[in-house]
């Protein structure tokens, strides 16, 4: 029995453990339901109590929502501002007064009217009409961006024109739900656009081009003006500055830009520049720009300008032209005295910069007035280019040359170290200019004289190198032409004196200092003076007797000649006077007259005739000596100055006959009443010379022409006899008297009327001996 009930037993207690434990099972399981229950229902009430609370907030918000929007459109029908609300579909649900009054329909005829309702006719900037899918809500809808700032033209059916609109259309998107509505509103800009079209206008119609440039983004737009002007298709300009500036010309973007960005800095006032901008061909034309920022940030930053392209080519190549013809001498085309002097300037500070040297040629030609005089401007001219040219072959391209005006020509070296060199570059120019020039059928010849200054050596300065050059010059002329020289400082002395000598002459009338001597002329056939030249004489203070041959060229130079030649002309007339009562009313003086006396405004002509009459002299007591080149100018002037002397009855005579250049046309053209052979054949006078064929030819054909002859220089007997021998009719000279004052003058005519058989030697009263140069 044992085993059964230990077995019974061990059973009860296995199936008493599994019950255990499934109750201790069950009652864990029963625990943890038990608190989940319990919090569950916690969460639950507090779901409820969190729902509850937001359905109300849901109630308050939707009420708000709703008072809000009823406010807003209270405020939007009251607002200036037109706006229209469209629904999703383009229906318009919503439209204020001022639209009613902008689109001339009612609120209720707006109502269900849709965005692309073909009654709508709006139209770009350009005047093109937009498709509906264009219009800015159908954009809208499409896109759900919105359009800021569009400005549309639109018809409608109660107006003529079109009213302009600045347009922006916003979407309203609801989450969840998309697209709730666009909001549009609309100002009207007609007067704006107006008053925009106006001011474009004004700019447009001085035929400007007109630009406007967003400073931030670069957005640039021309007009149709300055496309016109570049000659470029509407599509073709440039919307962007980067691509506007690409048609600057490249030397204008760089020196512009510069200054743009420093308008930028600090924009005051009107930008300006002038660049040249390429057109659609290719070609450039100058523009003149002027800008100005018309808004700005709030930090003050620009942000946009406005301004004109004015087309200024023309002007420019007036401009070029009016700088070339104010540089350079039209007729060689060489720099003229302006662009010399500039450029010298220039080359002489690279040459103290460069510690180098530079040497200047001053060029004049040798004869050139008289081919001028004798062949007439026009071939003078030819000469000129001609020369011009043969200088220029003679010097390397490097060197200037210039031409100074007249016949003065300058050439600047600036490689040349040797004075050798130097030398040579001269004496190629002078071989050059000497040969012969063809011109019109004749060949004619010109020589140079140059004369040479050098910096540093000869002077520092632009001037002084020039007044030095010049100098040389002077001197080489002097010294018989055709030939250089080089600048010495004793030819700066002798231009110091003369200086100091001019302003010795300015007061030379005033103080006194002039007297006038007379020198006679004596008929061949009857030893008789029946005339006397007048010669001026000026008696220094320091210097004592100053030569006529050294002041007269002077006082021209100064134009005190005028001053001295009316005085000499005074005291001739009034000894005339006297002489004439004492001595027969067929006494004559000659007075000279020099060639500047004939020109300028003066009247001095007209003046000495006067003269004449208030002395109650017949025009005849006056001869009037004057040079062959006096007659060779063809200058209206003297053509009628002579006319008015030979009408007043006063006699004219060509002085030193023979070494100018001289045509015989024009002795007859003039009616010349004296010729006067120069001293210069007089002096070698001798049978069978060159010169007495030359003498007895001249007065042969003087004869021939109806004038009488007077010698000059007439030193010696044989002389006088040679003269007499073949016709000449008068002679003036050292044997029968040097030019004295009138008291010896008188002496001689009272003591021997008869000068025939004259031995006579210089007279006594007078110790000073007279040269001519
Ligand atoms: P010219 O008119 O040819 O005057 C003649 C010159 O020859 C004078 O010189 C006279 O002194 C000089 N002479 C006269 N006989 C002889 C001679 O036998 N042998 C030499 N070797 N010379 C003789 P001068 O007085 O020195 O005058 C020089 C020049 O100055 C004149 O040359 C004339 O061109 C100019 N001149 C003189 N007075 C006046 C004046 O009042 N007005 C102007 N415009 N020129 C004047
Ligand atoms: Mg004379
Ligand atoms: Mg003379």
């Amino acid at each position: 029995v044992g085993i059964p009930v230990d077995a019974a037993l061990r059973e009860w207690r296995t199936q008493a453990n599994a019950v255990f434990a499934l109750l201790v099972l069950f009652s864990t399981s029963l625990i943890t339901l038990v608190v989940y229950v319990s919090r569950a229902r916690n969460r639950l009430e507090g779901m409820v109590i969190s729902l509850r609370q937001s359905a109300e907030a849901l109630k308050q918000n939707n009420l708000r929502l709703a008072f809000a929007e009823s406010e807003q459109r209270g405020l939007l029908t009251k607002l200036h501002t037109a706006v229209i609300v469209h629904g999703p579909d383009t229906q318009i649900i919503f439209s204020n007064a001022r639209a009613s009054v902008l689109l001339g329909l009612s609120e209720d005829q707006m109502r269900g009217k849709t965005a692309i309702d073909p009654a709508w006719c709006f139209v770009d900037t350009a005047g093109r009409r937009l498709t509906p899918q264009d219009y800015p809500v159908a954009q809208v809808i499409s896109t759900l961006r919105p359009i800021v700032g569009m400005v549309l033209g639109v018809k409608t059916p109660d107006k003529e024109e079109l009213t302009w609109l600045l347009v922006s259309a916003f979407p309203e998107i609801e989450t969840g739900l998309g697209l709730k509505q666009v909001v549009v509103n609309f100002y009207d800009i007609t007067r704006m656009r107006e008053a925009d079209e106006r001011w474009r206008f004004a700019l447009e119609g001085s035929g400007d081009g007109v630009w406007d440039l967003n400073l931030s983004t670069g957005d640039t737009l021309l007009s149709r003006q300055y496309q016109d002007i570049l000659g470029f298709a509407p599509d073709e300009v440039p919307s962007n500055l980067k691509d506007w500036v690409q048609l600057y010309h490249p030397d204008d973007a760089a020196r512009v830009k510069p200054l743009f960005l420093q308008y930028l800095q600090n924009p005051l006032g009107i930008y300006t520049a002038e660049v040249r901008v390429r057109c659609k061909d290719g070609s450039y034309k100058w523009m003149y720009t002027r800008g100005m920022v018309v808004s700005r940030g709030a930090d003050n930053k620009p942000l946009r300008m406005v301004g004109t392209h004015t087309d200024i080519s023309a002007l420019k190549s007036a401009e070029a032209k009016i700088w070339n013809e104010a540089n350079f001498d039209s007729l060689t085309q060489l720099p003229n005295r302006r662009l010399f002097y500039d450029r010298l300037d220039m080359q002489l500070k690279q040459a103290k910069r460069d510690n180098a040297m530079l040497a200047l040629l001053f060029i004049d030609l040798d004869h050139f007035k008289e081919v001028n005089d004798t062949l007439g401007h026009h071939v003078g001219d030819t000469l000129l280019i001609e020369a011009a040219q043969r200088i220029k072959d003679a010097v390397r391209a490097g060197d200037t040359v210039a031409r100074l005006g007249g016949d003065e020509f300058t050439v600047t070296l600036t490689e040349q170290q040797a004075s050798s060199d130097i030398a040579s570059v001269a004496q190629k120019i002078i071989d050059l200019l000497s040969a012969p020039f063809s011109l019109g059928g004749s060949e004619s010849y010109v020589s140079a004289s140059i004369g040479i200054a050098t910096y540093p050596n000869d002077a520092l300065t632009v001037n002084d190198l020039v007044k030095n050059a010049d100098q040389a010059m002077y001197a080489a002329k002097t010294a018989g032409r055709k030939g250089f020289q080089f600048f010495t400082s004793t030819m700066q002395e002798s231009a110091i004196r003369r200086m100091a000598l001019a302003a010795d002459l300015r007061r030379a009338l005033a103080l006194g200092q002039f007297a006038v001597h007379y020198q006679p002329i004596v008929e061949f056939d009857s030893g008789a003076i029946l005339k006397a030249e007048a010669l001026v004489r000026w008696h220094h203070p320091e210097r004592g007797l100053v030569s006529p041959a050294e002041f007269i060229p002077l006082a021209e130079d100064i134009g005190a000649i005028h001053e001295i030649g009316d005085w000499v002309f005074q005291q001739a007339a009034e000894q005339v006077a006297q002489w004439q009562k004492r001595y027969g009313a067929d006494f004559q003086i000659s007075v000279n007259k020099s060639p500047l006396q004939f020109s300028g405004e003066r009247r001095d002509h007209a003046d000495w005739i006067a003269q004449l009459q208030d002395l109650g002299l017949a025009g005849k007591s006056i001869v009037i000596e004057i040079t062959e080149g006096v007659l060779m100018n063809n200058n209206a002037k003297v053509a009628s100055c002579l006319m008015q002397f030979q009408d007043a009855g006063i006699q004219v005579a060509i002085d030193d006959f023979g070494t100018g250049y001289s045509s015989l046309s024009y002795l007859k053209k003039f009616d010349i009443d004296y010729l006067k052979i120069d001293q210069s054949f007089v002096r070698n006078l001798a049978p069978d010379s060159a010169d007495y064929a030359l003498c007895e030819a001249i007065i042969v054909m003087a004869h021939k022409l109806g004038l009488k002859v007077i010698a000059e220089g007439v030193e010696t007997t044989a002389q006088r006899d040679l003269l007499h021998k073949v016709g000449c009719d008068f002679g003036q000279g050292y044997l029968f008297s040097r030019p004295v004052p009138s008291q010896d003058f008188e002496k001689l005519l009272g003591q021997r009327g008869d000068f025939r058989d004259t031995t006579l030697t210089p007279s006594p009263t007078h110790s000073t001996p007279e040269r001519k140069p």
